[in-house]
């Protein structure tokens, strides 16, 4: 087994630059440079976008379908799961982000291979076209235990900063397995990913450029150097943990005094250097008013990111045996704010909202490896990051036949979707 020595060790970590004003740092004061936002809120443009983007998806669906009776039933199936997913609203927004469209977190960007991956195996589960089954199209894949932060919420607590189990041959292994089963997106987390910075770059050049990578992070190590290095080595996005919008809670919240600082920093580099960027916010029930999550928006906005990501709080890892579910009127106003952001035209130039939640009281949840699975940092795979249950293990030679089959247990709060 190749030794772990492409760890970088806390103590050699290149901290995030000091700001100007570092001798009067104030948690109230963090500046922060005016980023031209991402969303395309000129209509005609948008809509023209949009339009050229339904003719490219016709052309797709002909040329993997092959016949007129097959292309319509197709395109039929993709309307009904369109609808399914979106209700009765109309998605509009549309982000650019270096030369790549973006309409929804889960969702590559187009043009790309990633995302003609993802087309294709979402046409195949609604009318099969080819010999294999894969359905899968993101996989969470946590590459350490090592982390310096210590989240309320944090759902592998029980395993942070723990030995290391998984070699960068093991990543590499992993990684390609899964682009061999055409997977679309994968979200590098942790731990904080970043500490593996130097593992992370080697995976992306030696990865294949069919899959849009992402790093899940607090910010922590999220120098402009290393944003830059990991964009040149084929990183697509990063995904920025921020639970406030307040400086003083969001640290609380993440045990780390500099948690704010590191997050807010980590979102300029990204933008700085071309990789999409969401904030990931843990909606907890203190959080969860609607002053906080306008006053989120309107940071996120500022930020020029291009998607705010809501997650609810459940009850594992940090939060085991806590009781942290939201009430009903939190849930419904979570529900509000996804349609108001997202939606509404007063709203436009702000971040796409993702909010699964949303989703999966709707169509029922697509974890355990139905489009979703989570890789814990041993390799062993789990229905999603919340739903954990061992279920055999990525490295092993059984992994095509425990995907083929879809993990068991898989969600324990939601439906399995049908869709
Ligand atoms: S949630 Fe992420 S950043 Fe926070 S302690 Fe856990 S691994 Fe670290």
């Amino acid at each position: 087994m190749p030794a772990l020595e492409s760890f970088v060790p806390l103590a050699e970590l290149t901290y995030l630059d000091a700001p100007a004003d570092a001798a009067a740092t104030s948690l109230e004061v963090v500046p922060l440079p005016v980023v031209p936002a991402t969303m395309l809120s000129a209509g005609w443009k948008r809509e023209t976008l949009n339009g050229m983007r339904q003719v490219a998806e016709a052309g797709t669906l002909l040329r993997l379908l092959r016949t007129p009776a097959r292309f319509k039933r197709g395109a039929e199936q993709l309307q009904l799961l369109r609808d399914a997913y979106y209700g009765k609203w109309v998605p509009r927004k549309l982000a650019r982000v270096d030369g790549r469209y973006y309409r929804e977190f889960m969702t590559p960007g187009r043009p790309s291979r990633a995302y003609d991956a993802y087309v294709a195996s979402t046409v195949n589960r609604l009318v099969p076209f080819r010999a294999d089954k894969n359905t899968l199209n993101m996989v969470f894949l946590a590459i350490t235990k090592k982390c310096p932060l210590a989240c309320a919420h944090c759902f592998e607590w029980d395993a942070l900063n723990q030995k290391e189990k998984l070699t960068l041959d093991d990543l590499k292994t992993m990684v390609a397995k899964f682009q061999a089963r055409h997977v679309s997106q994968i979200f590098f987390s942790g731990g904080e990913p970043m500490l593996r910075v130097h593992d992370l770059l080697e995976i992306l050049q030696t990865a294949q450029p069919t899959t849009d990578f992402w790093v899940i992070t607090s910010g922590f190590n999220f120098t402009l150097e290393n944003a830059l290095k990991l964009k040149q080595a084929g990183l697509t996005g990063v995904s920025i943990s921020l639970d406030h919008h307040e400086p003083r809670q969001h640290n609380a919240f993440r045990g780390f005094d500099k948690a704010y600082e590191n997050a807010l920093q980590a979102a300029v580099y990204a933008r700085e250097v071309g990789l999409v960027v969401n904030l990931g916010l843990c909606a907890t029930r203190e959080f969860t008013t609607k002053e906080n999550l306008l006053a989120y928006a309107e940071l996120a906005k500022r930020l020029g990111v291009t998607f705010v990501q809501i997650l609810e709080p459940r009850a594992i890892g940090h939060y085991a045996a806590q009781d942290v579910a939201l009430s009903e009127s939190q849930l419904q106003l979570l529900d509000s704010f996804y349609e108001q952001v997202n939606y509404m035209p007063a709203y436009q130039d702000f971040p796409i909202v993702h909010y699964y939640g949303y989703h999966q009281r709707r169509i029922g949840c697509h974890g355990a490896a139905d489009r979703f699975l989570y890789v814990d940092t041993d390799g062993d795979l789990h229905a999603c990051p919340f739903c954990q249950k061992k279920q055999g293990s990525a490295l092993g030679s059984s992994l095509d036949a425990v995907l083929d089959k879809g993990l068991v247990g898989s969600c324990q709060q939601f439906k399995q979707s049908t869709w």
